[in-house]
Order: C-alpha cells, then structure tokens, then sequence
C-alpha cells in the first residue's frame, strides 16, 4: 500500500470512528439546579456542585460561589428568575472546581474575588481531579475584602486553615448571615475534607470555626452545601470533628500504620477505600496528628 492509500485509509477509519462517535455520545445534561429564597435580597441555588448564594442590589448581584463550569447557563438563569440585575461580582470560598468551577465562563462578565491561596491553588492545579481550563480570580486578598454595592455591604475573610489553605468565609452583616464554603456542612452524616494537598488541616479546622464563631455576630449559616443552617448546627459540626481528629491522633500516636488510620476512617465514618476523603486526608493526618 502506498503512502497516500494508507493517508486515505487512516483518515477513512477516523471519519468512521467519528461517525460512530458522534452517534452514539449522548451528552449527560448537568443536573437541575434550583433557587430558594433566604430574604427578599438574597438566595440560594442548590443543586450540582456547592450552594451559590445570590445577594441582590440595586447596583448588580453579588454571588458567592459558581459551581461548576457546566452549570452557568442555569446559575443565570435561576438569577433572572429573580432580578434583571447584572452579575457584578462573585466572592469565591476556596479553589476547588465545584465551587470554582463556573469561574471559565464568568469571568468574561464578573469580577472574581477569591484569597491569594484559592488563586495559587487554581494556579497550581492542586485539585487533581479538577478540569484544567480552570481560571483564578483576578482580584485576591490575604486577609479581608469588602464589597460596596448598592448601599450594602458583603465581607469576606479568611480566618485561618481548615478544608484548605485559603478558605473565605463570607459575611452578609445586614443579614447576621454567613456562608461557610467547605469548613462546615449542614449533612448530618457530613465528615470534614481535609484537603492537605490543598493546605488543609484538621488540628487547625477547629480553630478556625472557632475563630470564626468567637468574632463575628451571625446566626444563620448558608453551608458549602447541604441545607440552611446557624450557628448552633456550626457548632456541633465543630465538636464531631474535633471527636473525629481525637480518635484519629489517638491512634497514630499508639504507632499504628497509614493502613490501620484508612481502616478506622473506614469503618467509624464511611470514608470509602480510594475515595477523595482517603487520597486526600489520610497521608497528610498520619503526618500532622504525630
Ligand atoms: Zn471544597
């Protein structure tokens, strides 16, 4: 066989794989999301991916958090359903694609605003799992922002490490709301993702609840995800890691092996073999629970 024949036997069989392809790739539609109201001014899209809370003004939205990147023609959708308001910023909590994700298509549009950490870490690529066209905010902080937007006011703070190294949690001071992102889930079965890869660490995760509980005046909590919650659900999500970090050190201190640590992880609270919680979690806790 010739070179040519050979070309056009190749370029033959790729059109037919193509074709086979093109026939039987039927395109997963992202999961329904739906917007529920918290105040006249404020909401909460649920649904695929991390709870968006969307903060109404009369000078444009403010969001917390885009989900995926899949998601946004329905997060503009659930949006318009409630105002005609232009998406003027968006305060990221933490890195990770299913509360970051959404970041490739809207900031086209939107000003981005995440801790310099969240930025590194998209930069970086620490989430392995994450699609790689993710894009970073092009505004961070180290400490504390504050947005003013039609005579309110949105503050985010980082308040130390717990699910990662650049967790925000962001404040809406005239609801006495909070959005905790990945440091506390309302899933009564919820355990922490402590993502060290990402800076994450659990002896600091109750520290940094703390912190955040003894210094700001809030009572209801719009979780990472799971359901509206408060300060009192905060709390309690707080003491079950606290158990949790106790049984896990009590055990690497007796000298037993990363393999012995996985198994109790297992077993005590459903942390499957493989699972990001195990890959993530469990080398970095034999290391800092010494
Ligand atoms: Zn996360």
């Amino acid at each position: 066989m010739n070179r040519s024949s050979k070309v056009r036997l190749f370029v033959g069989a790729m059109f037919l794989v193509g074709v086979f392809a093109a026939y039987t790739y039927q395109a997963t539609p992202p999961p329904v999301l739906t917007i529920e109201k918290v105040y006249d001014d404020l909401y909460m899209i649920v649904g695929d991916g991390g709870n968006v809370a969307v903060y109404i003004t009369s000078e444009g939205v403010i969001l917390v958090d885009d989900k995926y990147d899949q998601d946004h023609a329905q997060i503009m959708a659930r949006i318009r359903s409630v105002t005609n308001q232009p998406v003027k910023y968006i305060l990221s909590t933490h890195y990770h694609a299913d509360h970051s994700g959404g970041n490739t298509q809207f900031a086209n549009e939107t000003e981005i605003i995440s801790t310099r950490n969240a930025h590194d870490g998209i930069v970086k690529h620490l989430q392995s799992n994450a699609p790689n066209n993710m894009v970073p905010a092009r505004v961070t902080f180290t400490d504390e922002c504050s947005i003013f937007l039609g005579g309110k006011e949105v503050r985010s703070k980082f308040y130390g490490r717990a699910h990662t190294n650049g967790d925000a949690f962001v404040y809406f001071p005239a609801h006495r709301l909070l959005h905790s992102g990945d440091n506390f889930s309302s899933n009564p079965a919820a355990t922490p993702l402590i993502d060290y890869p990402g800076g994450g660490s659990v002896v600091e995760w109750t520290k940094t609840l703390d912190n955040v509980m003894n210094s700001l005046d809030f009572d209801e909590v719009m979780p990472g995800h799971g359901a509206m919650s408060n300060k009192v659900g905060m709390k309690a999500y707080r003491d079950r890691v606290e158990v949790l970090r106790s049984k896990a050190q009590a055990l690497v201190r007796a000298g037993k092996s990363q393999e012995d640590l996985a198994k109790l992880m297992e077993t005590d609270y459903k942390w499957a073999p493989g699972s990001m919680f195990q890959k993530w979690a469990v080398p970095g806790m034999m290391t800092e629970l010494k």
